[in-house]
């Protein structure tokens, strides 16, 4: 019987251990290494900084990219399965000599080390790939909704005016157009929910870097930007903001059948987003190289428990008290929606997504010559 893998040797306790380890397993695989070190500093003082493993040929012919932690609270699963990938090769399957693998840890530092979604500035970095202030698009249904998203006070009272403002908006306008509203995006409201920022942050110009440099001279490339949260308890969903109508949707699902799906067509889990990572890379990728980019991300809780934390998680931030009981409750919940301790859900997590490096390997080797 196979054995499954055992998520205890690549789960890290936290952003520090996870940068420790993803540095001594990249040493020990032989792989070129490179910090971008951000001027933040984390919450001991430690050094916070996006790191990269590349192995393979210095300019491959194809080339497979996991990256982790652009949303910090996230950032544990794509650590473990970097980690994964670098100390047990064989998860995924050997990569044949024309192709590289570039592994790019955790886009989001100082959310990753606080225990935040959002960066340093509030800032949602999948929402924040977009021309600033020309694309900032006015969001009347965040507006109708942001006293009740976004609340000053944080009591029964005001939870329950909160429900029942939702309930009226999905029995007006359908669930789709609340889960939009909530999480689309928003670019008004610096101290609010789903900001997406006023200006390219620096994770998001040192990872136009990344690709730039790591995609150039290659022919395809397949990049998958790891999440959790939405979805079935350890399930993956592959998602792009494009539609089916888009090439790299349908490479997307040749390689992966319909766990491939489309945020723009509404057949996905996600809402559709504006200014994700993918709208970066494909900015970023040299135009002859045929660029796949995509989500995966793996299911914890349902929406609605995922959707409270991150509301109270928002809240404690700017009207709470983070070392008070309360604070330490709110802060736990955001760790569990995100990254759950549950050790089932993480060794479901490294088998799926060792899976998924595996089909991106396998379609980028059927793509080729
Ligand atoms: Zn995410």
């Amino acid at each position: 019987m196979k054995r499954s893998i055992d998520p205890t040797a690549h789960f890290p306790a936290d952003y520090r251990q996870a940068r420790e380890s993803f540095l001594a397993a990249a040493e020990s695989a032989g792989a070129r290494v490179t910090s971008h070190v951000l001027d933040v500093r984390g919450a001991d003082g430690c050094e916070l900084a996006i790191d990269t493993a590349a192995l393979g040929p210095a300019i491959p012919d194809s080339l497979l990219v996991v990256s982790s932690g652009i949303h910090g609270a996230e950032g544990r699963a794509g650590s473990a399965l970097q980690h994964l990938l670098l100390t047990q090769p064989e998860a995924a399957g050997f990569l044949p000599p024309e192709m590289g693998l570039l592994l790019v840890h955790a886009l989001n530092p100082w959310g990753f080390d606080m225990g935040r979604r959002v960066n340093e500035h509030n800032v949602d970095l999948n929402r924040n790939f977009l021309r600033h202030p020309e694309e900032h698009e006015i969001r009347p249904d965040y507006e109708r909704l942001k006293v009740h998203l976004n609340p000053t006070h944080m009591d029964e009272e005001h939870d329950a005016l909160a429900r029942q403002a939702f309930t009226a908006f999905a029995r007006e306008h359908g669930g789709a157009r609340l889960q939009q509203a909530l999480s689309a995006g928003q670019h008004a409201h610096p101290k609010g929910t789903q900001y997406g920022g006023h200006e390219a942050e620096p994770s998001n110009q040192l990872l136009r870097k990344i690709a730039r440099e790591g995609m150039c001279g290659v022919s395809r490339a397949a990049w998958i930007d790891v999440h959790t949260g939405l979805g079935p308890h350890g399930v993956p969903e592959l998602i792009t903001e494009l539609p089916p109508s888009d090439p790299i949707y349908r490479r997307g699902r040749a390689w992966y059948g319909d766990a491939f799906r489309s945020a723009a067509s509404g057949e996905s889990v996600s809402a559709s987003l504006s200014g994700v990572i993918e709208v970066g890379l494909c900015e970023e990728a040299d135009p002859a190289c045929e660029l796949t980019p995509f989500t995966a991300e793996f299911g914890t809780y349902p929406p609605e428990r995922v959707f409270w934390a991150l509301r109270a998680d928002n809240w404690l931030q700017h009207h709470g008290d983070r070392a008070s009981a309360r604070g330490q409750a709110v802060h736990s919940e955001l760790q569990e929606v995100f990254s759950p301790r549950d050790p089932g859900w993480q060794s479901a997590v490294l088998e799926a997504g060792a899976r998924v490096v595996r089909q991106a390997r396998e379609g980028l080797i059927q793509d080729g010559p």
